[in-house]
């Protein structure tokens, strides 16, 4: 019996048996071929390519319509398969070096790889995976192979990786795939969110697992602390057959609050609300009580498309989720590109530090045309229901002032066209900067409401990349620091009437609603999952006490101070709650 850590990232518990997929590059043959066979040689390479993409295609055409996310990536790997000058390298090995084709392709693509792989663009570093799984899967077919597990073995079973494809991993699932474990990647890796997504448990950053553990082994997969046990003895099994029965039972007993509001004992009220990344989450955050969206990621239309998105396709996909969500408040966020959320069929921006670049708010003021269609969508589908429009990553005044007179002219030229639209949409600032946190006050002056992104709010304050799988402990949102800022935010909000939400992720986190109750958030934005476990932990405490926590945290330095007490006052007292991946 051995157990195995990592970064749990999809809640849950599953005790089945271990698919494990090797990495195919481990097992590569290498031989030297006849002068006369190159041609036979390189057959074989486009046979392997050409039987990769057909099984890409059938991935795609399996795809449901909203699965834009998956589409994206497959698509991507499609395109990879045609790219002449990767194919003409390998061709010209083979016929220069006389060796096989398997033995090229892995030298290639791990020369690639690496070079992507040390890049200190995210992007870049996203890249390298690409044409690992792609070079994965034409070596399977090289090989003979199966390039997928045996659908059989699936069922109920967890894929143990060194890294996963998320077009696999989506199309596994449909197949009875019941679990995930990975070596590489951290909370924000794409394996992860689309884990979380289809809501199978999942444990991320294991280091070693795909050597470790042997297909077929029994293993149990703790999705709630991020543990991995290999070869559970029989006590170990029932101790977590009744975690996992606890667990399930918890959930379905924290749905009986879904009509009720996130109300404090002394009858304070929050607003709890999901955010959206795709049109396919909102059936289960409606089924979760979530009472609005705090934040539409807009930019999934145009990541999960193969061309830019026109005026009507946003219009009919923002018409859709506005009506599907009835009298409740819709926030669209626009579009935030730049880093590693760029779509490949715009041109790629060269910058040496992307997050520092010209992404998000500072994208679309350059590029007026994109950022014209986008408002115009929105203004259009605004007379179905109740929206709110903000913008992100606000620097400061001016930047908003000119983001504002930009968002004026369009209304004037839909107006000047007759196309009807709302004219008293709320307007809002993300506050994710520092630089716009100490400007709070004046910002505040300039729009109906903020809200605060503490994902860039903590990457920017610490300078800590929110991706970094080394600072991943330092990345914390009970800094001092940045209480300070949400303080300096909140406070600005409310001396000048404006409404203030948080869409961070650690607004899913039951620990800290207290503290983010007490400053006066109104509205707390999260993943459908989160919303029961936050919604019970605001309906157990009183506001007067959480007001007094704040305090008492306020007077900490530094962020272990602060973790310890939280943990004695939220933690212990509700041990259920924050029994919690975070
Ligand atoms: C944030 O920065 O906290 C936020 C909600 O935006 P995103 O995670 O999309 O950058
Ligand atoms: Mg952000």
């Amino acid at each position: 019996m051995k157990e195995l850590n990592g970064v749990p990232v999809s809640q849950g518990i599953l005790i089945g048996k271990a698919v494990v997929i090797k990495r195919q590059e481990l097992d590569c043959p290498r031989h030297f071929i006849h002068a006369k066979s190159t041609g036979r040689e390189i057959k074989r390479l486009e046979k392997a390519i050409s039987k990769s993409k057909n099984q890409l295609t059938r991935h795609i055409r399996g795809l449901r319509h909203d699965e834009y996310g998956f589409f994206e990536v497959l698509n991507a790997h499609l395109l990879m398969m045609d790219d002449v000058e990767f194919l003409d390298r390998i061709k010209a090995i083979i016929s220069e070096r006389l060796q096989n084709a398997e033995w090229v392709l892995q030298q290639v693509s791990r020369e690639l790889v690496l070079a992507m792989g040390e890049a200190t663009d995210p992007y870049l570093r996203a890249r390298a995976e690409d044409i690992q799984h792609v070079s994965n899967r034409v070596m399977a077919n090289l090989c003979g192979i199966k390039a997928d597990p045996d659908a059989g073995k699936l069922r109920g079973a967890v894929v143990v990786a060194h890294a996963i494809s998320p077009g696999n991993l989506a199309r596994m699932v449909k197949q009875g795939l019941a679990g995930m474990v990975v070596d590489v990647g951290g909370e924000t890796s794409h394996a992860a969110i689309i884990a979380r997504a289809l809501g199978i448990p999942a444990v991320v950053g294991m280091g070693n697992a795909s050597t470790s553990v042997k297909d077929g082994d029994k293993v149990i997969l703790d999705g709630l602390r991020g543990k991995l046990v290999m070869d559970p003895t029989e006590q170990q099994i029932e101790e977590y057959k009744e975690v996992r029965q606890r667990f399930m039972a918890f959930e379905d007993e924290l749905l009986s609050d879904v009509e009720l509001p996130a109300e404090t004992k002394d009858g304070f009220i929050t607003r709890l609300s999901g955010n959206l990344e795709t049109e396919d989450e909102l059936d289960e955050l409606l089924s979760h009580g979530a009472e609005g969206l705090a934040l539409v990621r807009t930019e999934f239309l145009y990541l999960g498309s193969a061309s830019e998105p026109d005026e009507e396709t946003q219009y009919q996909a923002y018409s859709r989720i506005i009506k599907r969500i009835g009298k409740r408040v819709v926030t669209f966020r626009t579009l935030d590109l730049g880093g590693e959320k760029f779509p490949s069929y715009l041109p790629q921006l060269e910058e040496e530090n992307p997050a520092l670049g010209l992404r998000a708010i500072r994208y679309c003021m350059t590029h007026p045309k994109l950022f014209t269609t986008q408002l115009r969508a929105l203004l259009r589908a605004s007379i179905h229901g109740n929206i709110r429009i903000m913008f992100p990553l606000i620097t400061g005044v001016s930047e908003l002032r000119a983001v504002k007179e930009f968002y004026r002219k369009v209304q004037e030229e839909l107006r000047a066209e007759r196309i009807p639209f709302k004219d008293d949409i709320p307007i809002g600032a993300m506050i994710e900067l520092p630089s716009a946190a100490i400007v709070a006050d004046l910002l505040a002056q300039e729009v109906d409401f903020f809200s605060i992104g503490t994902n860039d709010l903590i990457q920017y304050t610490m300078a800590i990349d929110r991706l970094s799988e080394h600072l991943r402990k330092q990345y914390h949102p009970m800094h001092i620091a940045i209480l300070r800022l949400l303080r300096m935010i909140t406070t600005a909000a409310q001396n000048n009437g404006v409404d203030v939400s948080l869409c961070g992720e650690m607004a899913g986190n039951p620990m800290y609603a207290p503290l983010l109750v007490a400053m006066g958030i109104s509205e707390l934005g999260m993943s459908a999952v989160a919303i029961p476990h936050v919604k019970r932990l605001i309906r157990s405490i009183r506001l007067s006490e959480s007001r007094e926590l704040l305090g008492r945290v306020m007077e900490c330095d530094g962020f272990e101070a602060i973790e310890e007490l939280i943990n004695q006052e939220i933690g212990e007292r509700f041990p259920e709650l924050c029994y919690k991946r975070f």
